[in-house]
């Protein structure tokens, strides 16, 4: 009896494991597509809270709520909140564009930027917004006839042109912009219209000292402080049609905008998120994911680490440098600071040893079906076979790649000659002209400080790319380098220095006040050019040549891994990796417990500002008038018991790219703003995991509570549609 009890039990836990790996996507997993929800997650979405119809998130007949929802610049989302084309996004978002705007004299970013009225708001040049006009399932068009028997080359050929066909009869006789971009590994395509906003105004930003409060110390990190938010309005022509950039243009009148809940939210409680995360990686076999994990990003992270010291060096020698770097510093430091999250959240989550037992699983019922047509028994082993192949060339690339753009010599060398030799053929009017220009690069490039930075880093990159990628791209030069001076990565630089034409601005001159024969001689004796030259040709020519078709063979067997792996387990719910389009994420309101012994609750408060405040550390400096507001406890109606909620965690799958996504509540109400994930939590975008993974999103009361009582910028709020319960 006991024997026969302890052999049920067994079985029963083999149900729940295999249960948990495979049927269902663990809970907040999932990046799912808008046209879909209907068919496969409301039900689901419904059970876990949510009070709106399919109908209400994505339709294209009517208004509804992916109408909200825009492309911010390049590479985050936005929402548009009111009526008149008023759009909230992260301040981080907005940052280069608040750097534009600043000097010293009016320094926005360290006081903040507050319009009065219409008339006071600061248009940006070559800023967009973009709406999804629809999104279409286009698989049978482009892969009618198509095989996976024809060569990788063909196939991709053919589909490229019925892409161009599908893409021009979408915008034909519109002012629309269209892609077609594909899923799975090519397994389905979609289409998806666009429509482009060009007049894009700055409407107000918080001090840094609210908008990036913790700074790079509490980027990636909970519990989180920072009020990530500034706002942006979007103008049409009188037709409220896109329109370039004019005084008469007139604020957007949206299809639809987001009303503002003032209930807040409780640890429990459903959200989802509509926004567009950039890239995931979850389909990757553990070979790759320890390639790319844990031997690509130390050495990326080393790299950026010796140049954020550089930076940093360069900004204490005073605001206007500060100024100058500030952008370029805060995007370096962030993937560097997530990079180290994703390493030691592989590291901490197993997911290396996750997936090989994923992997164990697939290869066991490959061998076991009685008929594998497709090849599906031997796909690990040539997984194996193909990676060994493409890991040298890919560390090479990927670590060269981020130590060459890591220096702006490479630009200057690099703009420079094309234009040089590109117009060498051109009337002397021309080239005088791209003469000129190339003077002035220089001038920017010897007064700026970057030749300095460049001087400080470059030993150590060339040490870092050496250590760590495969003798057979090593360039030539690393053998003088040995020879000549005694493997001294700073001798070796410093010689290059003093006899480069790049690295002295007289010299820079001079050579390009030459003709061209005598350039290129001159360059041809040129040491740094000949490092860069040698790098070109191991990096392009030899690792990415081979690259270039190692990745389509891969991606071949990806497509069928994914074919494989929902055959294996059809009950599964699958969902596409990121790629930029509009995805909504759904999960609740969660605490999580970090480390053995450790609770980490589910939102932070003013009191946390007030603790974390440091005179003498810059990222936790916090404002006067906060504090005044604080201690006068003028904090009414955005308070709960008396403390200001500022930021929540949740369990939505998300990445980056979501930075100022919408945050809804089950009414599809905004209840905050995404701008983060917690560090260890960023392995998500390799493998989701529902212990560690949350993500951090700014109260939108706290928005409220801080362009009220701290910017003093009411007219704003009268623009908003607040809900309260
Ligand atoms: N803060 C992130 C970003 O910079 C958002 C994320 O990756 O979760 O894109």
């Amino acid at each position: 009896m006991k024997i026969r009890l302890a052999f049920r039990l067994k079985i029963f836990a083999l149900i729940v494991i295999t249960g948990n790996a495979f049927s269902s996507v663990k809970a907040g997993e999932g990046m799912w597509l808008l046209s879909l929800l209907d068919s496969l997650n409301f039900k689901d979405m419904q059970e876990k809270g949510l009070r709106l119809s399919p109908g209400e998130i994505y339709n294209i007949n009517h208004s509804s709520l992916k109408d909200a929802v825009v492309i911010f610049g390049g590479g985050c989302t936005g929402e548009l909140i009111s009526p008149e084309g008023l759009l909230i996004t992260n301040h981080h978002c907005g940052y280069s564009r608040i750097q534009a705007h600043s000097t010293v004299e009016k320094d926005y970013l360290t006081n903040g930027f507050w319009a009065g009225s219409l008339q006071e708001e600061l248009p940006n040049p070559g800023l967009n917004v973009t709406f999804l006009v629809r999104m279409e399932d286009v698989t049978n068009k482009v892969l009618d006839g198509i095989t996976d028997a024809m060569a990788e080359t063909d196939r991709s050929q053919q589909i490229s042109s019925r892409i161009n066909v599908i893409r021009n009869e979408a915008i034909d006789g519109t002012h629309y912009q269209a892609e077609v971009k594909p899923f799975y590994f090519g397994k389905a395509y979609y289409l998806f219209v666009y429509e482009v906003y060009r007049d894009v105004r700055l409407v107000g930003t918080p001090p840094e000292s609210i908008g990036r409060f913790g700074g790079d110390t509490d980027n990636w990190i909970w519990p989180r402080h920072t009020g990530d938010f500034s706002l942006f309005r979007i103008y049409a022509g009188k037709d409220n049609k896109p329109a370039e950039y004019s005084p008469d243009n007139v604020p957007y009148k949206p299809k639809k905008y987001l009303n503002i809940s003032m209930n807040g939210v409780q640890e429990g409680d459903f959200t989802m998120i509509l926004g567009y995360p950039g890239r995931t990686d979850q389909y990757l076999t553990s070979g790759a994911l320890e390639m790319i994990a844990l031997k690509a990003l130390p050495a990326k992270i080393d790299i950026r680490t010796e140049r954020l010291n550089a930076l940093q060096e360069e900004m204490a020698r005073g605001p206007e440098n500060r100024l100058r770097y500030a952008s370029k510093y805060v995007g370096i430091s962030n993937a560097w600071k997530k990079w180290i999250g994703v390493t030691n959240g592989v590291e901490r989550s197993g997911a290396v040893d996750n997936k090989k037992k994923t992997e164990d699983t697939f290869k066991k019922w490959a061998g076991a079906l009685p008929a594998d047509p497709e090849g599906y028994a031997g796909l690990m082993d040539e997984f194996s076979r193909l990676y060994k192949l493409y890991k040298p060339h890919y560390l090479a690339y990927d670590i060269g790649t981020e130590m060459l753009s890591a220096l702006e010599l490479s630009s200057l060398m690099n703009r420079s000659q094309t234009m040089f030799f590109g117009t060498a053929d051109s009337s002397e009017q021309v080239r005088k002209t791209v003469t000129d220009k190339i003077i002035t690069m220089g001038e920017n490039y010897f007064s700026n400080g970057a030749l300095e930075i460049d001087r400080r880093i470059m030993p150590s990159l060339l040490r870092i790319y050496y250590e760590n990628t495969d003798p057979a791209f090593h360039p030539a030069f690393y053998a003088t380098l040995r020879n000549e001076f005694n493997g001294d990565y700073q001798l070796f630089v410093s010689d290059l220095f003093e006899k480069s034409h790049y690295t002295n601005q007289a010299r820079f001159n001079q050579l390009f006040s030459k003709s061209g024969k005598a350039v290129s001689k001159k360059l041809s004796g040129d040491p740094l050019t000949n490092v860069y030259r040698e790098f070109s040709i191991s990096l392009m020519a030899d690792a990415f040549g081979k690259l270039d078709s190692l990745n389509r063979e891969i991606n071949k067997l990806y497509r069928k891994y994914v074919t494989g792996l929902q055959a294996m387990d059809t009950g599964k719910l699958f969902y596409p990796d990121a790629n930029f389009t509009m995805r909504l994420t759904y999960g609740k309101v969660e605490s999580y417990v970090p480390a053995d012994a450790v609770y980490y609750d589910w939102y932070s408060t003013l009191d946390g500002i007030i603790e974390k405040e440091d005179t003498a550390i810059a990222d936790y400096h916090v404002p006067i008038k906060l504090k005044e507001v604080y201690v006068q406890d003028d904090t009414a109606p955005y308070a709960i018991d008396g403390k200001v909620p500022v930021c929540f965690i949740a369990s939505n799958h998300t990445s980056g790219g979501n930075s100022g996504s919408p945050v809804l509540d089950a009414n599809g109400n905004l209840v905050g703003v995404n701008f983060d994930r917690n560090w260890e939590g960023t392995v998500s975008d390799y493998a989701y995991n529902p212990e560690i993974c949350r993500n951090i999103s700014l109260d939108i009361r706290y928005v409220l509570f801080i362009i009220d009582k701290v910017a003093d910028a009411d007219w704003l709020l009268d623009e908003l549609t607040l809900i309260k319960n």
